[in-house]
């Protein structure tokens, strides 16, 4: 795969949206696909007409759930795409392939293959501010089988949609998050750390709940004592107290956010001090030290918490408003994506864009 990536053409490219974007409601044209088998390794690399594929009724993922999934975003700075960490995410999914017993993938190749996508959709990449090109990067078990055992076929593909900021026109919005005291996301030793779809599933059913109650995020607490706080929905959580940025330390049922990673060599790189240790939802809800909270993750970047409640209790923080930290690490998180800030970390990634791909 060190040669540019085959592209199959389309006859006909599709319309744009000219609505608002929202999120992953708009595909672009083309997708990249390759599939494994035992004997060939990752091979039919291909980026083709976005499309339905064909798979078996008894491909196992339908039935056994083996699937793993990225997410990263690229930014169009005048004439310029960007991606952010790219590098970062592919390592992730090997991290993830590892634990659901899916081969590895070749993250430098991919990252290539990525690029050539990329460049190829530039027109899909809205410049509208915080609007992006969401990347979605995932694998999927389609060996046709019953048997229970890791897959002996896969497909791995890269979809991209073009998406909207995330808060519309407003200003940073605080969330309300319910604090889930009945189910669990992951415990340690399961697959908690990893991308797995069926994480997602399996949170699907507090998160109706939480909106039915009037709260847009499920806060999970671990699933052993149901006390530690391990992260929100699909982001992980910070707390400013006494000044101090602090997040839950990644304990093998936390998803490991680029995000949260950036946020704390950011944070550190501000001078902010930074911990990384259980907190446990007393500490949370009875201290006085707690200025700020908010959630990280790619789709929303920062996103303030206003409001908690768990079981009778709701606790509102920062005034329900955006406190004076978290605007400061979004306004500068944002503007080293954008490009308005100088990048001392060398997180951006640049796209080479030519006529010919
Ligand atoms: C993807 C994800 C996050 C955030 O990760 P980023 O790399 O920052 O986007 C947090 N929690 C869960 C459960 C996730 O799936």
């Amino acid at each position: 795969m060190k040669n540019a990536v085959e592209v199959i053409q389309r006859e006909q490219l599709k319309e744009k949206p000219t609505e608002s974007l929202g999120f992953g409601q708009h595909f672009t044209d083309y997708m990249f696909v390759m599939d494994y088998s035992v004997d060939k390794g990752w091979h039919n690399a291909v980026i083709q007409p976005y499309q339905n594929i064909e798979i078996s009724p008894s491909a196992q993922v339908l039935h056994y759930g083996q699937a793993v999934f990225e997410g990263m975003k690229a930014y169009r700075q005048g004439e310029s795409i960007v991606l952010f960490r790219p590098e970062e995410n592919f390592k992730r999914m090997n991290r993830s392939n590892a634990r659901l017993n899916i081969p590895e993938v070749d993250g430098e190749c991919l990252l290539e293959a990525l690029k050539q996508l990329v460049a190829l959709e530039k027109d899909w990449i809205p410049e509208g501010e915080g609007e992006s090109l969401y990347i979605r990067p995932f694998v999927i078990a389609t060996e046709p089988h019953l048997g229970v055992h890791a897959a002996l076929e896969y497909k791995f593909m890269i979809i991209l949609s073009p998406v909207g900021a995330y808060y519309g026109d407003e200003q940073l919005m605080p969330t309300r998050i319910y604090v889930e005291d009945e189910y669990v996301r992951a415990v340690r030793g399961g697959v908690g750390f990893a991308k797995a779809a069926g994480n997602y599933a399996a949170s699907l059913a507090a998160q109706t709940r939480a909106s039915e109650l009037g709260y847009q995020q499920v806060l999970w607490l671990d699933g052993v004592e149901q006390r530690y706080i391990e992260e929100v929905g699909s982001m992980n959580i910070f707390f400013v107290i006494d000044g101090k940025v602090v997040t839950p330390e990644l304990n093998g049922s936390i998803l490991p956010g680029i995000t949260r990673k950036s946020i704390i060599q950011l944070a550190e790189h501000l001078g902010y001090e930074v911990e990384e240790r259980r907190i446990s939802i007393e500490e949370v809800l009875d201290s006085e030290h707690i200025s700020e909270i908010f959630g990280t993750g790619t789709a929303a970047v920062l996103s303030p918490v206003g409001f908690i409640k768990y079981k009778e209790r709701e606790i509102k923080i920062s005034g329900g408003q955006t406190g004076s930290i978290t605007q400061h690490l979004y306004d500068q998180y944002t503007g080293i994506q954008a490009g308005t800030i100088p990048d001392p970390f060398g997180w951006r990634v640049e796209v080479p864009v030519t006529d010919k791909v």
